[in-house]
């Protein structure tokens, strides 16, 4: 820690006081997940705060898998999950734990509380659990079972690992306070018995610990000095702190919560982002559609703006929604200092340019990135017949359209000024080809009389053209709170998904690598899909498109304040 640093939020305050009280040598901080799904934003702000704490403050940050609840949990979400965190940048070094590792340890711990009298196996049913539990307003009631002695606890219990009794017929719960104004603090349950095959433990246990037991107790056994979790787990914390006091762990760290992500226009649950997958609402976890990380990484968002979102977004103590718009935002600010700007047409519609001479190719020169002249710029043929964005053609135009129509002016983006002489139509009335010509004295973005010719746009030579599948991404919900229905998958926006076969590149493209990503020109930000594009059939996602809806909100409220 240096001289004279400022704490950004109220963790970094605890920790930095800690630091100076000399409470803590180094901080050590860990990322929790229960490997149950693919990671997703919101996981994306944790492993932001609980990595970049350890970096700010020099000390480090484990990944651990809290993996407790065997029945939806696998390895492939483990290496998923491996794999999102590393692709955010950061590293978890020689500290990567599972929970399952400490299942032996744990059993020792729930010993001992057996022992201090502090535990006792209940043989009342689910059902009959939850009805002696009482309500937020009344008082639970003492199983019949809770003064057990120590010998017969201990005996129960290490009959319930032996595999004596059937699955839920008992379970060990710590003894707390029937009474407690703290539901949590209700004699929870610390073990369960159930015969299902652990990814990792395979058959070995057919008993297992609760999170509320086997987080604070791996969190102990790691050294974790700062155990940082969302705020649900606020009235779990006392929970968590009774633990840690009752077993002989080797330390005790403090739990902090803060206000999880939630963002606008999308869902940060995985088990409600497994619902959408299984009803085949989207096409899988990777799907660009959906927050995951994963998805997005395929949409073509990079580490660097997400992680530049959650700094952005910060770390509150109330729970929020932010605005989907600022995610897409710091997507488009970092795409466009980075994304070669390149001529994509999505809709074409055919140009004829019937003065320029037939088998002629000219090479304008076009510029990469206006926003980095260091990236250069390239050469784009040029040719007799070139494809336009069938929308820059209006035949009966409103007032103010620049772009093409027939009898006017419009300039093809680096090249000359063309004019639209007559169109063509097939049987159903629809513009089918446009037949032009070129004013060869305009070329440079003059024009040699003087004349206002306003409207550019942007064209790909025909007989050059590298065809393509876009696919046309967007909101994944028509509502801005999908969470806050039952029904969210009603809610799931039609046109999240728009394929075009059609697409006509800038020869430039053909060799363009999965993941690399590009400004199509006035169209947004696109990427190279990961998974389905081939060399010699290329497929492009629509990453963002340019409108910024949040560089908007900002003006506003800029000028309210
Ligand atoms: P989900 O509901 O998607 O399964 P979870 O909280 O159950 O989320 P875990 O795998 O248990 O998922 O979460 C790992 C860590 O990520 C936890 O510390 C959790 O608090 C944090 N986390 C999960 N969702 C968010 C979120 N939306 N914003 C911030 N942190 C989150
Ligand atoms: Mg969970």
């Amino acid at each position: 820690m240096s001289e004279g640093m400022q704490p950004a939020n109220f963790i970094e305050d605890i920790i930095m006081k800690d630091l100076e009280s000399g409470k803590h040598k180094e901080i050590v901080t860990r990322f929790p997940p229960e490997p149950n799904g693919y990671l997703h934003i919101g996981h994306a702000k944790s492993i932001c705060l609980n990595f970049g704490l350890a970096e700010k403050f020099g000390g480090r940050c484990h990944l651990r898998f809290d993996d407790t609840d065997p029945e939806k949990e696998s390895v492939e979400y483990v290496e998923a999950m491996k794999r999102d965190v590393k692709w955010l940048g950061f590293d978890w070094g020689e500290h990567l734990y599972h929970a399952a590792d400490y299942f032996e340890q744990l059993y020792e711990y729930a010993v001992e509380l057996i022992k201090k009298g502090l535990a006792y196996v209940d043989d009342l049913s689910p059902e009959e659990i939850r009805e002696y539990r009482g309500t937020l307003t009344e008082p639970g009631r003492e199983s019949p079972y809770r003064n057990r002695s120590v010998e017969e606890n201990l005996d129960l219990f290490q009959r319930m690992r032996a595999g004596e009794f059937p699955d839920g017929s008992k379970v060990l719960r710590a003894k707390i306070d029937m009474a407690s104004p703290n539901m949590n603090m209700r004699d929870p349950i610390l073990y369960r018995i159930k015969r299902v095959n652990h990814y990792r433990t395979g058959d070995k246990w057919c008993i297992y610990p609760m999170y509320d037991f086997t987080h604070p107790i791996s969190d102990a056994l790691e050294g974790i000095t700062h155990s940082i979790c969302t705020l649900e787990f606020e009235d779990h914390r006392p929970l968590y702190d009774w633990v840690l006091e009752n077993v002989s762990v080797p330390c005790r760290p403090q739990q902090i919560e803060f206000a999880r992500l939630n963002l606008s226009y999308t869902i940060t649950s995985k088990r409600k982002l497994l619902k959408l997958i299984e009803d085949g609402y989207v096409a899988g976890w990777d799907d660009p559609r959906v927050p995951t990380i994963a998805g997005v990484r395929r949409r073509g968002y990079t580490p660097e703006a997400i992680r530049d979102f959650c700094e952005r977004v910060g770390v509150a103590k109330k729970n929020s929604v932010v605005d989907i718009a600022m995610l897409e935002h710091c997507v488009r600010e970092d795409l466009n200092r980075r994304a070669p700007r390149v001529m994509a047409v999505l809709r074409p519609l055919k140009v004829v340019i019937e003065n320029y001479p037939e088998g002629k190719v000219e090479e304008l020169e076009a510029v990469n990135n206006p926003e980095d002249p260091s990236m250069g710029t390239r050469k784009v043929p040029f040719s007799r017949e070139v494809f336009i964005e069938q929308e820059d053609f209006m035949e009966d135009p409103p007032k103010g359209y620049r772009r093409l129509a027939p009898g006017r002016e419009v300039r093809l983006r680096y090249g000359y000024v063309i004019k639209c002489e007559k169109v063509i139509k097939d049987e159903d009335g629809n513009v089918v080809e446009l037949r032009c010509t070129y004013d060869p004295e305009t070329l440079g973005g003059s024009t040699p009389d003087g004349r206002k010719v306003r409207g550019i746009i942007h064209w790909v030579s025909a007989a050059h053209a590298v065809p393509a599948e876009v696919r046309l991404y967007d909101r994944l919900f028509t509502i801005e709170n999908p969470g806050d229905v039952e029904d969210f998958w009603n809610y799931v926006n039609p046109e999240s998904l728009i394929v075009l076969k059609d697409c006509k590149l800038e020869p430039s493209l053909a060799d363009a690598e999965p993941g690399s990503f590009y400004q199509f020109e006035r169209q947004g930000y696109f990427c190279v899909d990961i998974v389905d594009s081939k060399p010699g059939s290329l497929v492009f996602n629509r990453t963002v498109a340019l409108k910024d809806s949040w560089a908007k909100i900002q003006k506003r409220q800029d000028a309210q304040s």
